[in-house]
């Protein structure tokens, strides 16, 4: 059996704790390596490792940084067939849409490889008389990210992308279902010219989540997951004095206005609700026709459109989806589809008991519809993260508006529609994070910044582009007096600029 080693100071580091997660093949439901759990003193050893290269990681000028980040770029580009069937082999997802993973990830990097431009202060001349005041961002020091299985490439990115470029060093505890593209990372990175140190892996479950959520030394932590569990990291890392960015869960609405180009619609609605078998979070579940003839021609069309769906393993280059993660996570989506029949949604099309010829064992579920959802369902209400695309109908514009609104997560969502007025209306007043207009699967490009509202984010930070530099960084703002003439008495109030 493969085991897989955390990657600590520039190297495999064999854990000692004689715990270990198994790693699936979801093609074919068996397990094909384990990864090691840490203990708290394995993750103390790594905080150490990062501590000991922060100092001259964050004295290495901006430029040279981004020159390990530019080369980093190419490392990606030159091994992306490689990575991606890695990726693949251990998710389930596609070979196209861990490319599509890997990419995105790649394109933070290139967004880091600005990061002399991005660290630049503020500086203001004669703030008083013969006084300058200027702003400069400095690293935090030792920072951890803890992500999900959904997005092993392009979740770790985000974060010890922007981290490491503004001169911190990185702690990275990925998922334990697919641990081994993050290790193919770190090892590229260095091979980028990063020091050791500068970016470690750690594997692990609750145990090493919470050894980062309370070593003094990391002072602050990115989660990505589900909310509960972002909750509990956001709560108890700030209460441990450290700075916290946790995304969590999502139930993304599309919303199908009567004048939208419904071809185009269907095509876009399909794509993001089963695409990587509906595990993103971004992905689109829940569709909102408004009235009863744009809901009947779009019930009618995804029907004609999901038949045409295939799903095969994930080397199959003319699959649309692969497995999901795990047994586990298979079994909790057939219980939600169960629990849409039961509270009387009407279940168009069953993808349970889907199997695989050939791989019967694999984690497979086939593309599942629902008809006359209530937002008063469970089935609604929680995430499902499977290929499960639910009808919920509205009467009108602002019955649409209300749902995502009301809604406890709050990611994204879409509108689709040829009224730009009607779009413009909808952007400004959704209680939603992030919303695509015409565009199912609204991720911001790496220069904007990606995040959630309600109980899909917890902190006030969003990932990449200006907030992910503003949360790897903190300000120091120097007032600067250079007297010259008569000694000038002592001041008993408060300095002013009057
Ligand atoms: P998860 O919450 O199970 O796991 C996320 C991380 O938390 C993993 O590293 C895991 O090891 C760790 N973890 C698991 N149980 C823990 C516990 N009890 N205490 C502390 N840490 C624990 O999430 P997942 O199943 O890997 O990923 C899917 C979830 O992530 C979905 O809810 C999805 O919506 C969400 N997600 C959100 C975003 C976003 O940006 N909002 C992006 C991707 C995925």
């Amino acid at each position: 059996m493969r085991d897989i080693h955390h990657f600590v100071n520039g190297q495999a580091l064999i854990g000692k704790s004689g715990r270990f997660g198994d790693v699936f093949n979801p093609n074919t439901g068996e397990v094909q390596a384990r990864v090691q759990f840490a203990t708290d003193a394995e993750m103390a050893l790594a905080v150490q490792s990062a501590a000991t290269a922060q100092i001259g990681w964050a004295a290495t000028n901006p430029q040279r940084r981004a020159r390990v980040m530019f080369e980093f770029k190419r490392l990606l580009e030159a091994n992306m067939t490689e990575m991606a069937e890695l990726l693949s082999s251990e998710h389930g997802k596609v070979i196209a849409d861990s490319k599509g993973d890997i990419q995105r990830g790649l394109e933070v990097i290139e967004f880091a490889c600005g990061i002399p431009h991005l660290l630049k202060g503020e500086y203001t001349e004669g703030a008083g008389p013969g006084i300058d005041v200027y702003s400069m961002r400095q690293p935090l020091g030792v920072v951890a990210g803890i992500t999900p299985f959904n997005f092993p490439a392009m979740i770790p990115m985000w974060m010890f992308g922007i981290a490491i470029a503004t001169g911190n060093t990185f702690i990275l505890k990925p998922s334990e279902r697919d641990p081994s593209l993050p290790v193919r990372l770190a090892e590229l990175f260095m091979e980028a010219g990063a020091p050791a140190g500068v970016l470690n892996v750690v594997h692990g479950d609750k145990t090493a989540v919470d050894a980062i959520l309370h070593h003094p030394t990391i002072k602050a932590v990115s989660f990505v997951g589900s909310s509960d569990i972002a909750q509990y990291v956001y709560s108890t890392g700030t209460a441990n004095g450290k700075r916290v960015q946790a995304m969590g869960g999502a139930k993304n609405h599309g919303i199908i206005l009567p004048d939208a180009d419904l071809d185009q619609a269907v095509k876009d609605l399909v794509g993001a609700a089963y695409g990587s078998a509906g595990e993103r979070c971004m992905a689109l579940p829940v569709v909102v026709p408004v009235g009863k003839k744009t809901a009947d021609d779009l019930r009618e069309r995804l029907l004609e459109e999901i038949e045409t769906l295939q799903i095969g393993v994930s080397s199959d280059v003319n699959a649309h989806y692969g497995p999901v993660v795990s047994a586990g996570h298979r079994d909790k989506i057939a219980s939600y589809i169960q629990m849409g029949v039961d509270e009387g949604a009407e279940l168009v099309v069953d993808g349970r008991g889907f199997a695989l010829q050939g791989f019967e064992k694999g984690f497979f579920i086939g593309p599942t519809l629902f008809d006359q959802v209530k937002p008063s369902m469970r089935s609604y209400q929680e995430e499902i993260f499977g290929p499960v695309l639910q009808i919920l109908r509205a009467e009108s514009f602002e019955e649409a508006l209300s749902y995502p609104s009301d809604h406890q997560y709050g990611n994204g969502v879409a509108i689709f529609t040829r009224n730009g007025r009607a779009a413009r209306e909808f952007a400004a007043r959704v209680e939603v994070g992030m919303v695509g207009i015409n565009v199912p699967i609204p991720v911001p490009v790496a220069y904007h910044s990606f995040g959630g509202w309600k109980r899909s984010a917890f902190g006030d930070t969003n990932q990449h582009g200006a907030e992910g530099v503003r949360f790897y960084t903190k300000v120091k703002t120097i007032t600067a007096r250079w007297p010259e003439g008569a000694v000038e008495d002592s001041a008993f109030v408060i300095p002013t600029m009057k």
